[in-house]
């Protein structure tokens, strides 16, 4: 054996007894898990300019854990965003299940790959049985399947282009085998304020940019059934469930319904109000939902999974297999569930299991009511600024409150000072071309008090600015 090279280095590794590592890693996550309510939401200046000390080469000799964990948690932790405690309302960001973090410790040191079921079938088990609850309480129709992905972009990307497979082979044209150059043409139609992530889906799909058909919206940003354009079997029609700004949902019953008599193909964008579905009391939101073809979500959003987990849903399983199918002499698919076949990924981490041990920790009911008091406490949010003296702009329908104060600038300004204060952190857009303060209440953390120290805050602050 004297002859094949042993690395000293990873022999090193090898020996390592990895108790104390956890332990002090374990010891620095309890810490900051005790300081996030009380810490600043946006890090410190002084935090950011710390961050200098990651500014280093590379060095030819391995650091010892120890120092690295200690290295990460004092320079680190001070400079994250403080989106696990409960005042932190910018873009649309959840926080994370005590259930879900701490399996999540177990989890990782599995380091499964779920690919295929012979890679992992603790992985292939818990993916299909997620799959099964997700249906359940999204209320999807019998048949759909779902691919865990690793957030909405790539769950839309694959929704669509399962989609335009679809509509193509609808027209009798098989666009997977021959490709787009020689194609007939597809209608795409989109209402005007999609997200951008859907048009970007389009884009690699090969559909481009310019060829969408953007449907006008109402003051909610809901597209007007009226002004739909003639639709067809040639037509691939995105919806949305919870509107980026205001959080309000296309009428799906009527248009759907539409969709369906024509033969069109529906895909309805929900990355955070796919899951209004959970709650009776958006029945009036949510009213046709299932009559779609398929659905994109996030589960790091609304139902407070950690980040890296979408999931495509589609009711055409066959045709999402196909779309995504590849072969290989070395791959071995079974009877059982393989994951890769239903999304563009092969090797991936067991991210499914996120969103089990997250269900599970919450129970149907405990899902139900997460968002349910998600959109209590934004509809409290938006009677306290109300009263301070700031505009609502939107109807605070789902968890999206949509606020202005006297001009552009003034609105920006506010902004500014309200992410500097550290109390709390709201992130601004444009709406209807003026500048808004948007509010998302994502948090199962935030409470009704955080809700009104941030709004005591920011009413305080546009007082000095007035
Ligand atoms: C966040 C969001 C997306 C993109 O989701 P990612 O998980 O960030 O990729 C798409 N659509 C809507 C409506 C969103 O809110």
């Amino acid at each position: 054996m004297e002859n094949y090279f042993v690395s000293p280095i990873l022999d090193k590794i090898r020996k390592k007894d990895l108790n104390d590592d956890f332990k002090l890693a374990h010891e620095a996550a309890m810490d900051y898990v005790s300081i996030s309510n009380s810490r600043r939401v946006f890090p410190s200046k002084e935090s950011v300019k710390n961050l200098k000390v990651f500014e280093e080469l590379l060095g030819d000799l391995p650091t010892d854990n120890n120092d690295i964990i200690h290295m990460l948690h004092k320079f680190g932790s001070p400079a994250t965003v403080m989106q696990t405690g409960g005042r932190y309302f910018g873009f649309v960001t959840g926080g994370i299940l005590p259930s879900a973090l701490t399996s999540k410790w177990l989890v990782d040191t599995w380091d499964q790959n779920s690919a295929m079921y012979v890679m992992s079938p603790i992985s292939a088990k818990l993916e299909e049985v997620t799959e099964k609850w997700l249906i359940d309480i999204l209320g999807l129709p019998e048949g759909t399947v779902a691919g865990f992905v690793n957030g909405s972009s790539t769950a839309i990307m694959i929704g669509l282009n399962t989609a335009r497979n679809y509509v193509y082979n609808n027209l009798g044209y098989d666009v997977i085998k021959k490709g787009l150059g020689g194609a007939p043409k597809i209608k795409v139609v989109v209402g005007a304020q999609a997200h951008s992530t859907v048009f970007k889906a389009l884009s690699i799909i090969g559909l481009g940019k310019d060829n969408i058909i953007k449907v006008p919206v109402d003051d909610q940003g809901r597209i007007l059934v009226e002004e739909l354009p003639e639709i067809g079997k040639d037509t691939l029609l995105v919806l949305q469930a919870g509107n980026v700004n205001t959080g309000s949902f296309d009428k799906f019953d009527e248009i759907i319904d539409l969709a369906n008599e024509k033969g069109a193909y529906v895909h309805i964008d929900g990355a955070f109000g796919l899951w209004a579905k959970a709650s009776s009391k958006f029945d009036n939101l949510t009213r046709g939902m299932e009559k779609a073809d398929s659905w994109s979500t996030d589960g790091h959003k609304t139902l407070n999974v950690p980040y890296d987990n979408g999931m495509i849903f589609c009711k055409h399983r066959d045709m999402l297999i196909n779309s995504m199918h590849m072969t290989g002499s070395y791959i071995i698919l079974s009877d059982e569930r393989d994951s890769m076949l239903y999304t563009s990924d092969m090797s991936r981490r067991a991210r499914a299991i996120d969103v089990w041990t997250s269900l599970k920790g919450l129970g149907r009911k405990g899902v139900e009511e997460l968002v349910y008091e998600l959109h209590s406490k934004a509809n409290y949010f938006s009677e306290l600024l109300k009263e301070g003296g700031l505009e609502i702009l939107n109807d605070v329908v789902f968890n999206q409150v949509l606020v202005r104060f006297e001009s552009d600038e003034k609105t920006k300004e506010l902004i500014r000072l309200v992410q500097a204060s550290g109390v709390c952190w709201v992130g601004g857009a444009k709406h209807d071309d003026k500048e808004v303060i948007r509010i998302s209440v994502s948090s199962y953390r935030t409470t009704y008090e955080d809700v009104e120290i941030s709004a005591k805050n920011i009413i305080e602050i546009a007082d000095s600015l007035r």
